[in-house]
């Protein structure tokens, strides 16, 4: 029998092998209990395995392989940190002497304690984490069974698929050298570091797919789809030569972007289209100067303070994220947004504030920024510092009327003073920027237009707040709809006003980035596109393959039009002609 599952797809394609289950881990953990006497060499056996696993990740970090993602030696580092740390190192060695126990079972007992005091954690990214722990401490239980895995057991091995609980990025790293063509493992989430990790490698692979383990059998056949998602067990012949077909033309697809890479974005009615990169942390400018993006025109500077407990990172840290950005960025444009924090993205000193009733219409982007001048100051004051190693923008969060706008240059005014006054320099002709993502923004966004340099939509958030719908509640989702009327209307809009006003306009929500909606936004007379920089290349093959005057008529039928149905349909005619890859 057939069976589907849905996890996270991590991209890589498609991958059709042979399942290779690997299920050795902590939760098959026995207990059994030691006469006082055996005590003294378990604890002995115990601080061998942590040995052994402080070489093997040592090893591992001394040969990453080239084309691994930079931030894997870090993560490393990180891991070999943790085995100094008493509750990995020391606790279990309690756990032994108090509970009469073997190592396999201390083990076992401080990973779940551990893991309780990580899912109390109200942040959302601390609670992630639990997973880096526990990968240390199952490295440490596989090293003291003696069964770590043989990466390079070739031959049934070929070209197979490794189903797995969790893959810590340590196993990244041997997997990357292995004969498997994919991987899917029961658990993992869309922020884990073995999701952001496995993204990078580029190999088809499915996380968070529960129950895997137990639903597949060795040696079955299975499809991993990364992009999609889907693990399919024991697909019959139909779909598996429909799958060998999508695999063919995925692989083809990427070969055809691949050569686009150098080409300039410009229509065929020879109208030039920016195309730039939204990131989140340094890691990710690597994969935005491969596909050749023209800038950054969306950096989440909030993922440097989630981890944190207090209001810092500090000013001086904040300068050296922003200047090894702008640095390896040379020339182009690195537009960094103040934090935008609140809501979904609460730091941990904010914790009071993740209890309020609504908190996606709370104390959340600029209004916290406002409310914490200390905080506020320091990051615009390392902005400013960073300012003069290249050309960087600024720009602000959830603004929601142009004196909200003014009192955050108020504060960048003040910021630029105590510069001066110390005598530090900063680019004096900096521009100031506003996202565009709060209805009453885009209404009144003629005013807003007076006092900024560019403007950018976040069509995330702008979606979420005309629709009121929760962009995070999965049961309202079927509403999360960017071809709603009102959508549309507020859009163009916002880019008809802008570009009358002479003020750069740019999308850096997740419509930027859908080939779909490439055609549909250049005939609303958008001109720069801010996405995730693994979107670019397929969303400059639609602009060169497109002529902004032919399109034009055909994209102000749908805006006239307020039937869901004919909507899609008319934008699956606009789409007729091209090949999306
Ligand atoms: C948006 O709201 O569209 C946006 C780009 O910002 P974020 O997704 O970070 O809220
Ligand atoms: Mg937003």
């Amino acid at each position: 029998m057939s069976i589907s599952l849905h996890g996270i797809g991590l991209g890589g394609g498609i991958a059709i092998g042979k399942a290779y289950i690997l299920d050795k881990d902590l939760d098959d953990a026995t207990q059994y209990t030691l006469e006082d006497s055996e005590i003294a060499a378990e604890v002995t056996r115990f601080e061998q395995a942590v040995k052994d696993t402080r070489k093997e990740l040592e090893y591992l970090r001394g040969t990453i392989p080239s084309g691994a993602p930079a931030e894997l030696g870090a993560f490393l580092s990180l891991n070999i940190m943790m085995l100094s740390d008493s509750q990995i190192s020391q606790a279990p060695i309690e756990l032994i002497k108090q509970e009469s126990c073997n190592a396999e079972w201390a083990i076992k007992l401080q990973a779940d304690y551990l893991s309780r005091q990580f899912e109390e954690m109200e942040d959302e990214y601390l609670k992630e984490r639990k997973a880096d722990v526990v990968q240390v401490l199952e490295r440490i239980f596989k090293n003291l069974e003696g069964n770590q895995f043989d990466w390079n057991d070739e031959g049934k091995l070929e070209r197979g698929i490794l189903v797995t609980r969790d893959l810590s990025p340590a196993d990244l790293v041997q997997f990357k050298e292995s004969n498997f063509a994919g991987f899917i493992t029961d658990a993992g989430s869309l922020t884990s570091h073995t999701a952001i990790i496995g993204r990078n490698l580029d190999i088809p692979s499915v996380v968070g797919a529960s129950n895997a383990r137990q639903l597949v059998r060795d040696e079955e056949t299975i499809i991993i789809d990364g992009i999609q998602g889907v693990v399919i067990i024991n697909p019959d012949n139909l779909v598996l030569n429909e799958y060998k077909k999508l695999k063919k033309e995925w692989q083809e697809s990427r070969q055809k972007l691949r050569l686009i890479r150098k080409v300039e974005a410009i229509t065929q009615d020879g109208i030039e289209i920016e195309l730039l990169a939204n990131i989140e942390v340094h890691e990710d400018v690597e994969e935005v100067k491969y596909n050749n993006a023209k800038g950054i025109g969306l950096f989440r500077s909030e993922f440097l303070f989630l981890s944190r407990e207090n209001h810092l990172a500090s000013e001086d840290e904040q300068f050296d994220a922003y200047y090894k950005v702008v640095k390896e960025m040379k020339k182009k444009v690195v537009t960094i947004r103040t934090a935008d924090l609140g809501a979904d993205k609460n730091p941990l000193w904010n914790a009071a504030h993740g209890e309020s009733e609504n908190p996606a219409l709370g104390l959340t982007g600029i209004r916290l920024s406002l409310a914490e001048q200390g905080f506020f100051r320091a990051q615009l004051r390392a902005i400013l510092r960073a300012s003069i190693y290249g050309k960087i923008q600024i720009m602000f969060p959830m603004i929601s009327s142009v004196w909200e706008l003014k009192q955050a240059i108020n504060q960048l005014d003040h910021a630029k003073d105590e510069l001066r006054d110390e005598n530090i320099p900063f680019d004096e002709n900096i521009k100031i920027g506003a996202m565009i993502e709060i209805p009453a923004a885009a209404i009144a966004i003629k005013s807003i237009l007076n006092v900024v340099d560019f403007i950018s939509i976040g069509t995330n958030d702008l979606i979420q707040y005309v629709l009121a719908i929760d962009r995070n509640d999965e049961s309202v989702s079927y509403l999360y709809d960017p071809l709603h009327p009102a959508v549309l209307e507020l859009v163009s809009n916002v880019i008809r006003s802008a570009n009358k006003a002479n003020i750069p306009v740019s999308i850096c929500g997740e419509m930027a980035g859908n080939v779909k909606l490439t055609r549909l936004l250049l005939g609303l007379g958008l001109r720069k596109f801010s996405m995730y920089s693994s979107n670019i290349l397929s969303v400059k093959n639609v602009i060169l393959n497109s002529n902004i005057e032919e399109i034009t008529p055909l994209v102000n039928k749908i805006l006239r039009t307020d039937s869901r149905e004919k909507t899609y349909e008319l934008l699956d005619k606009l789409n007729e002609d091209l090949e999306l890859l």
